[in-house]
């Protein structure tokens, strides 16, 4: 078995949001996100878990560059949101802005961008019950043999 070694830091942002879709009507927007659905927003302190991983270096014992990594995740998504309205990003005109789509939006925002290892897991704290994850698939590929 392969060993692999994490290295997560946390990244925190402020900013407002809405839950509404434009893809059904407002009664069954309100009955779906209930008071989330207010119309003058509320806001959530966020926290973002980045998790990569890589080769261990047996010189520095390090699997990652955590001050490139932490450069990254500041100008790709804390400089963006913080102290925003999510829904008036350009990400989110046509998309929920669902503890579920913020995650896949931050993986996608990184997944190719990681200075040194590989993007394993985002995980997202949007309040003290709401916890959101999202990771590729462990399950690869049917190999063609
Ligand atoms: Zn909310």
């Amino acid at each position: 078995m392969k060993e692999k070694i994490c290295v997560t830091r946390p990244y925190r942002f402020c900013a407002a949001h809405r839950l509404h879709t434009n893809a059904l009507p407002d009664d069954v927007n309100r009955k779906i996100y209930d008071k989330c659905n207010n119309p003058n927003g509320h806001g959530h302190n966020y926290t973002v878990f980045v998790t990569v991983t890589g080769e261990l270096d047996p010189k520095t014992g390090d699997v990652t560059d955590v001050e490139a990594l932490d450069r990254l995740v500041n100008r790709k998504i804390v400089e963006r949101f913080d102290h925003r309205h999510l829904n008036h990003d350009p990400a989110f005109q046509q998309v929920v802005t669902t503890g579920e789509n913020l995650v896949k939006f931050i993986w996608d925002e990184l997944v190719n961008d990681v200075p040194v290892g590989q993007l394993e897991k985002i995980g997202l704290i949007e309040t003290r019950d709401n916890y959101f994850e999202y990771q590729e698939s462990v399950l690869s590929e049917p190999q063609a043999t």
